[in-house]
């Protein structure tokens, strides 16, 4: 084992999934581990494990709210602990859940750390955005980069795991896009589908709509955007998605498409569009999407939007 590793891939790609298997790897008492069953692999699992900590940014409760960073206090507490002995297990495992958003003096810590590490002890580091995390930090840790799965794999598994029904599961994994995270909660969850589809259809209603309504959709996204970032990068990204469908169709690709189950509404607007509108109306989303993670204003970055994107039928 190393003493520090560096896991990325997209959201939901299964980091801290594996990040859990590497921590009930390091303490399992069984002679095959990880075995998932004996009590450090259990009590990982449930995360009672004392050695095994998980580090991220601490949105909620009264001091957390508006957090968007990992704190240097939080790095500072990872010091300590770093430096006693396993409490109950062999390894003490921290895993540092988007370590893209460690703040600079937080950065310079972890650094500090790593640069000579404690014995007995592994970090885990899990991020999104590789291109954001300090080349120093990364230098010192393993590097395995996760990629999406093969769709099909996604929605087989789904109907032998979890007795999805295979319509379903086929549309799962597309819009999963190779993230069997995703793919795993929306198919326990119908919430997540649901939630989904009434993003969708503010979407379809909006793009059909005058400058006053999408100016109203674009103020509301804005003002979200403060206080929910992730969310309205999401519905963004879901609108990418649309578009996408609309791109795939305007060619007659009806294979290719994502959302299977709204397939009529995707066919009718790519029947009234150009495949270049549809091109444009992705490559504008994206741009919004970059501007938006770089800080530009967000009203007005959603205000251009909604002037650039097509009127569908
Ligand atoms: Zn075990």
């Amino acid at each position: 084992m190393s003493h520090a590793y560096l896991f990325s891939g997209p959201h939901q790609i299964g980091k801290m999934t594996l990040a859990m298997d590497v921590a009930r790897l390091l303490n399992c008492e069984a002679a095959e581990p990880p075995c998932g069953d004996c009590r450090p692999c259990r009590r990982i699992a449930d995360q009672l494990h004392a050695d095994v900590r998980v580090i991220r940014v601490q949105g909620t409760g009264r001091e957390g709210r508006g957090r968007t960073a990992i704190s240097i206090d939080q790095i500072r507490d990872v010091q300590k602990e770093a430096s006693l002995k396993p409490y109950e297990g062999r390894y003490r495992v921290f895993i540092i859940d988007g370590a893209e958003q460690l703040t600079e003096e937080a950065a310079n810590a972890l650094l500090k750390i790593l640069e000579e590490p404690p014995e007995g002890v592994v970090f885990l580091l899990l991020t999104s955005d590789t291109g954001s995390i300090l080349p120093t930090i990364i230098s010192r840790c393993q590097r395995i980069e996760l990629r999406p799965l093969a769709l099909e794999l996604i929605a087989r598994e789904l109907v032998k795991r979890f007795g999805t029904e295979a319509g379903r599961a086929d549309e799962v994994a597309r819009i999963s896009g190779g993230m069997p995270g995703w793919a795993i909660a929306a198919s326990e969850d119908s919430d997540v589908l649901d939630r989904r589809a009434s993003q969708l259809d503010t979407v379809e209603v909006t793009l059909r709509q005058g400058l006053e309504g999408r100016f109203a959709y674009a103020e509301r996204l804005g003002t979200a955007f403060t206080r929910n970032r992730s969310g309205v990068l999401g519905e963004l990204d879901l609108m990418v998605q649309w578009w996408r469908d609309v791109l795939v169709l305007s060619q007659g690709k009806t294979e290719l498409a994502t959302n299977i189950s709204r397939i009529d509404t995707l066919k009718t607007a790519a029947d009234g569009l150009s495949t270049d509108s549809a091109a444009n109306a992705i490559k504008a989303v994206q741009e919004t999407m970059d501007h938006l993670e770089r800080n530009a204003n967000p009203r007005l970055a959603l205000d251009n939007l909604m002037l650039a994107l097509p009127t569908i039928s």
